[in-house]
This record gives structure tokens, C-alpha cells and sequence, in this order.
């Protein structure tokens, strides 16, 4: 039985393994930290905005009370998902490198991981999927200050900004959820969005609450404005008045993420210049490099919401139906 290696254990990942098992394949699954990372990341309280069934894999069934899912029970789902179908996975393996061989080589991908103690290995492998993901990668503002630590990139949940004057930056789905939450825990909020008016992609059954909020006051929402500079004490934003100053104790900078290419890179991976996108068959998800895949949001362009796990989860039966020959 063939050995694929897939890089990532997020959703995409995982469906991909289950789907490479399907095919008579044996799938070892690296995740440099815990088995859908990026979900435990999400915010605590977090719904998704997908119904359940658009976030199974494998056909697995994703039963919830709830028309939409929360964070933990996407944790659990997924996790049961992964022990059921008996997924080697190895959390806490980060791939550092990939090489590839010249042609001829059996196995010619040689992968360096390196394990929490800091102790590092090699693997060989003839085929290797990556879906690495991108949420490691946040979209820097790259303004004075974005370096101070009240200023993060990641919104857990509301409890410690009580009390505090918090600055959101962006206006999507994950700024407009944050924003609620930390009013119902007493932060006095400004949202601060370089768009002229709200998302198109914000929860139809949020917007009416928010906006709502918004014509009483009691969050304070800047449209066509950015932070251009980022103080112990506040954040300048400058908007369609012109440069002000607002006190300020923490920053919130929910301005999205993008794939990180080093490891196809690695692996002599073609991408366009100089938006890094990697070039691949939509009908295999095989790359410029034969034998390395990619899927999931790895895949995606500048633009990585056109990729989630609705659509992203499906790559995997493409990739192991190429694999097996009968693409
Ligand atoms: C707040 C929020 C809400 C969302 N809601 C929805 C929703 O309702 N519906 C929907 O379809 N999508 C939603 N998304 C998008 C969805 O989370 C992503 O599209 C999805 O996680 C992509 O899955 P993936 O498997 O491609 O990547 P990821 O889930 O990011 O998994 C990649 C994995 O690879 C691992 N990894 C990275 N580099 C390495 C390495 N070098 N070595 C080993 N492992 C590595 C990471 O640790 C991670 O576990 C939401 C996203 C956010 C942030």
C-alpha cells in the first residue's frame, strides 16, 4: 500500500485522507500542532456561517440541533471524524522542507519535520499533498505600531477588553461578530473599514443587530477610514475628514489571512510573479511539480475566502481519484 504524505490536519487535509484511504492508499497526516488547528483558533463562541452538511467530509454525517454549527461542535465533529476513520495523524510534526528529486527517483519528495521537543527527521515520499492552510498568515497592515502587543491579529473572545476602548480594523464577518461581542461585555468599540459601506458577506441575521447598534451609538462605525498609525494611548485614523486621534487600549486587526508558499516553494512549485499564486490542474489539484498536490484554502489565491471548507473539502476527491488513476 502506497504511503501519501498530506501536510496540514485541517478540514481539507482530513478529507483528503479519507478520501486517499477510499482509494487503497495509506495517508500519514503531519500537523505541526493539534488536529484542526485553525478551528481551535477561531473565537471561542464562534457559529459558522455554513450549515452543517456543507462542512462534512468523507459523507459523515454532522448532526447538530443548530441550523448552523458552533466551534465546538466543529471540533468534535471533526475529531470523531478522524478517529473513526483511523487517520494516521502526527500532531505537533512541523514540515520545514521539502526537496525534490530529478526524475527517476521512487520516493522523490524528502521532507524535514521537526517535532515539538525540537528534535527533526526525514521522510521519503512519492506523492504529497499540501494543505498547509492559511491562518498562520495574517494580513499585516504594515503602519507604525502594529508591533505593540495590545495589537493582535486573532480574536478570541470578549472577557478581558471589558471595560476598554478597542479599535477593530476591517469589516467583514469576523470584525462585525467581534464587534458584538465585546459590546455585550462592556468594551467601548470603533469599527474602522476602509469600505464604503457594510460587506456583502456579513450574516444577514447579524447586520440588522449591528446596524442597529450603530444608529444608537453604541458602537462607532468608521467606513472609507483606515489606521494609519498605531500609539500606546490611541490610533490614528484617517477618513474622509482627515487625520483624528482616538484613545485607544487594544487593537483588534481582523483584516484576513494568506497562504504561506515556502514549503511548495520548497518543493519547485510554479507560482505566478509576484502574487505567489501556485499554478495547478482545478480537475487533479496536481501542481507544476508532479506527484505534489495541493488543497483547501492552500490553494486559493490573494483573495483566500474564495476557498473554505464547503468548497475546499472536495479537493481531496479529486487528489486521490488522480492518484489512484482514475482521473
Ligand atoms: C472565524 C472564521 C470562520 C469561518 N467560518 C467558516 C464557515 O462557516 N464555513 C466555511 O466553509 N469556512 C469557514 N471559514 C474558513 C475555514 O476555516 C477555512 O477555509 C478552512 O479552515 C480551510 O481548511 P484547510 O484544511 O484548507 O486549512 P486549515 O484549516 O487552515 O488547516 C491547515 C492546517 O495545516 C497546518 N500546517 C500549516 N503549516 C504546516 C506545516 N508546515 N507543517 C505541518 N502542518 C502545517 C495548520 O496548523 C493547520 O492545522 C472560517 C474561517 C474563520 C477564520
Amino acid at each position: 500500500m502506497e504511503e501519501v504524505v498530506i501536510i496540514g490536519a485541517g478540514p481539507c487535509g482530513l478529507s483528503a485522507a479519507i478520501e486517499l484511504k477510499r482509494q487503497g492508499f495509506r495517508p500519514v497526516l503531519l500537523e505541526k500542532e493539534c488536529v484542526v488547528h485553525s478551528i481551535y483558533l477561531y473565537p471561542t463562541y464562534m457559529q459558522f456561517f455554513s450549515t452543517p452538511e456543507l462542512l462534512e467530509i468523507g459523507g459523515i454525517p454532522f448532526t447538530t440541533p443548530h441550523e448552523k454549527p458552533t466551534r465546538l461542535e466543529a471540533l468534535t465533529y471533526y475529531r470523531n471524524v478522524a478517529a473513526r476513520s483511523e487517520l494516521d495523524i502526527r500532531p505537533y510534526n512541523e514540515v520545514v522542507d521539502i526537496k525534490t528529486a530529478r526524475d527517476g527517483d521512487e520516493a522523490p519528495f524528502t521532507l524535514t519535520v521537526r517535532k515539538r521537543s525540537g528534535s527533526v527527521y526525514e521522510l521519503k515520499s512519492k506523492r504529497v499533498v499540501v494543505a498547509t492552510g492559511y491562518f498562520d498568515r495574517p494580513n499585516l497592515l504594515g503602519i507604525p505600531g502594529e508591533e505593540l502587543p495590545k495589537v493582535s491579529h486573532y480574536f478570541r473572545e470578549a472577557h478581558p477588553y471589558a471595560g476598554t476602548k478597542v479599535a477593530i480594523i476591517g469589516g467583514s464577518n469576523s470584525a462585525i461578530d467581534a464587534a458584538m461581542e465585546l459590546l455585550r461585555a462592556g468594551a467601548e468599540v470603533t469599527v474602522v473599514y476602509r469600505g464604503e459601506q457594510y460587506s456583502p458577506n456579513i450574516k444577514p441575521w447579524v447586520k440588522p443587530i449591528f446596524e442597529s447598534m450603530v444608529a444608537k451609538g453604541r458602537i462607532s462605525m468608521l467606513f472609507r477610514s483606515r489606521v494609519i498609525a498605531i500609539a500606546e494611548g490611541n490610533v490614528t485614523v484617517s477618513g474622509p475628514e482627515g487625520a483624528l486621534a482616538i484613545e485607544n487600549d487594544f487593537v483588534l486587526a481582523l483584516t484576513g489571512f494568506r497562504p504561506n508558499r515556502t514549503l511548495l516553494k520548497q518543493a519547485g512549485a510554479e507560482l505566478t510573479v509576484p502574487e505567489e499564486l501556485p499554478f495547478y490542474d482545478p480537475e487533479t489539484m496536481e501542481t507544476s511539480v508532479p506527484g505534489l498536490y495541493i488543497a483547501g484554502v492552500a490553494a486559493s489565491g490573494e483573495n483566500a475566502n474564495e476557498v473554505f471548507i464547503e468548497t475546499g473539502r472536495l479537493h481531496g476527491v479529486a487528489i486521490a481519484r488522480h492518484m489512484a488513476g482514475l482521473l
